[in-house]
């Protein structure tokens, strides 16, 4: 019998199910459901892990309540500026984009430049002249106006503060007070044994000079792999750069033998423990092995595999 899964991630942190209301708790799962359902079909009807974290990630990029895509967090001037990244284990193919503005689904320019780019990794204006010329979807300012978003960056606009996702809630806001990371990705393992990551994000609010995390970068944030493993993370992405964590995670069961559990174990619940943060990431291997390891309260998550598991969840435990 065929095996392959795929697990989403929609960011980790302080999320308490005190913080959500239930209506709210209701749309965050509707939303990674409907990511899952979005990749998960593909997979189903054969087709291959890339295209399936594609289509999980680009339905997570179209939710305003997930830092990626439309609900991009504003950047110190005002506008958004997007970091994604898509990486295919069979062929260790990666596309990347950094710093994007107006593209409707960075992770469909990440595999449009992998594809077609003959780079790895293309970044702010020249990206956006790529993806013209290759039709890729754009979206005027307006799209990525998202008023909690703007809230968030009209506390601290004047600051030199920058934050990731996360704000005292205001009355109309759906983010919950406390810390999270709001930054999306999908990994997947199809039925021809194949691997693929994807993650996309906003960044942090009020980010100056350009700044890029950890999201784009292959092997920090993102890293697919055939022999080893797929991983996408979530988290304060200066950490996650100097620990080069997805790689870390593909290294360990590469060179030590670790299995998946083992291996993600030992960097979120230890290393990135011993390094102050708080954060996730979720990971396929080939034999359908998966794990959605997090040392924070919450993370948004969600599970899907032909052995009959479909399970999306916010908190600690299995909720
Ligand atoms: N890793 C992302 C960044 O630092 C943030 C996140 O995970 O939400 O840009």
């Amino acid at each position: 019998m065929s095996k392959f899964t795929l697990a989403i991630h929609g960011g980790a942190g302080t999320i308490l199910k005190s913080m959500l209301t239930p209506e709210l708790e209701i749309r965050y799962k509707q939303g990674l459901q409907e990511a899952l359902d979005a990749g998960y079909q593909l997979l189903q009807k054969g087709g291959n892990a890339l295209d399936a974290v594609e289509a999980a990630v680009c339905a997570l990029e179209d939710n305003p309540l997930f830092n990626a895509g439309k609900g991009a967090v504003y950047t110190h001037q005002g506008d958004h500026e997007m970091d994604a990244c898509i990486m295919d284990g069979r062929t260790l193919d990666a596309g990347a984009v950094c710093g994007v503005k107006s593209i409707k689904n960075p992770i469909r320019l990440c595999k449009s430049v992998m594809l077609h780019s003959g780079h790895v990794m293309l970044s702010g204006e020249g990206a956006l002249d790529f993806a013209i010329q290759r039709g890729i979807e754009t979206a005027p300012d307006e799209y990525f106006h998202t008023p909690f978003r703007y809230e968030q960056w009209i506390e601290i606009r004047d600051s030199d503060a920058y934050q990731l996702d996360h704000r005292k809630s205001a009355e109309d806001s759906p983010i919950p007070e406390g810390k999270k990371f709001g930054t999306v990705g999908a990994v997947a393992l199809d039925s021809f044994g194949n691997l693929a990551a994807a993650t996309s994000t906003g960044g942090m609010t009020n980010k100056k000079y350009g700044r890029i995390g950890d999201s784009p970068v292959v092997g920090a944030g993102n890293y697919a792999n055939n022999q080893t493993c797929a991983v996408s993370c979530t988290g304060h992405g200066e950490f996650f750069l100097r620990a080069v964590v997805a790689y870390d995670v593909s290294c360990l069961m590469e060179y030590r033998g670790y299995t998946l559990a083992q291996a993600c174990e030992e960097v979120v619940k230890n290393k990135l423990v011993k390094m102050g943060r708080e954060n996730g990431l979720i990971a396929v291997d080939t034999q359908k092995n998966y794990q959605l390891c997090f040392n924070s309260e919450g993370m948004y998550r969600g599970i899907q595999s032909s052995s009959g598991i479909n399970h999306v969840a916010i908190y600690g435990d299995h909720d």
